[in-house]
């Protein structure tokens, strides 16, 4: 069968990743979460003491910023497992806030074509189908209303034992989606040969299966 390069875009806490992880798994191929790369970056600053504001001091630091993403899904920043550590609020609110910088994305677009080279692929974010793989033959724009993103991200921590605020969440959600969609460099939107599925009223599984028939329709 053809191997193929799919492309999940979307808002916040749409799920996309959780997709992704299943899909690939499915059809046994690659899944690069770039999310986590721009959480690296903004990571990276808080541990350094450089404000999130700082342009110049962030474009310099990208050479010290060695990000590995691991077969076994952790994800190390300079060799230290970051895997959780970048989940936190604070990290979520950096990357949508540093992911406005040209130098960033150029730097992080760039290491995004190199693993996705040879197809194979399934990425998710917020500009694959309109920046990183242009030519993907797969694209889906993601989507469900705020109040089921913010109730699905409540459970998800409440299940992981991790302290959490329903209203916080949405207020958060609401935040970086306003500063993903306005940003002046690859702001988060539908591109124009991307699929639409609103999540809102599906099942996990419902998802997957519409998702897998639009790949058998294109590798078949
Ligand atoms: O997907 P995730 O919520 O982990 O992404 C964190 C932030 O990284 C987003 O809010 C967005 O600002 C940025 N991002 C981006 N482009 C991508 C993926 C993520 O700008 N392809």
């Amino acid at each position: 069968m053809k191997k193929i390069s799919i492309a999940i875009d979307g808002p916040a806490a749409a799920g996309k990743s959780t997709i992704a992880k299943m899909v690939a798994k499915n059809l046994n191929y690659t899944y690069i979460d770039t999310g986590a790369m721009y959480r690296c970056v903004a990571y990276y600053a808080l541990k350094n003491k450089i404000a999130f504001e700082d342009e110049e001091r962030i474009s310099q630091e990208l050479k010290n910023i060695e990000i590995q993403m691991c077969p076994d899904g952790t994800i190390h920043l300079n060799k230290e497992d970051v895997t959780s550590l970048i989940r936190e609020n604070e990290v979520s609110m950096g990357a949508s806030f540093v992911s406005r910088y040209s130098a960033v994305r150029e730097f992080l677009v760039n290491k995004q074509r190199e693993m996705a080279q040879g197809g194979g692929v399934i990425l998710d974010g917020r500009d694959i189908g309109t920046v990183v793989l242009k030519d993907a033959e797969l694209k889906i724009y993601q989507i469900a209303s705020i109040e089921c993103r913010a109730l699905r991200r409540h459970k998800e921590n409440i299940e992981r034992g991790i302290e959490s605020d329903l209203e916080a969440i949405q207020q958060e959600i609401a935040k970086r989606d306003e500063q993903d969609m306005n940003r002046e460099i690859s702001p988060l939107k539908k591109a124009d040969d991307a699929i639409e599925i609103d999540t809102s009223d599906m099942t996990l599984n419902e998802v997957v299966a519409h998702v897998m028939n639009l790949v058998l329709e294109r590798v078949q």
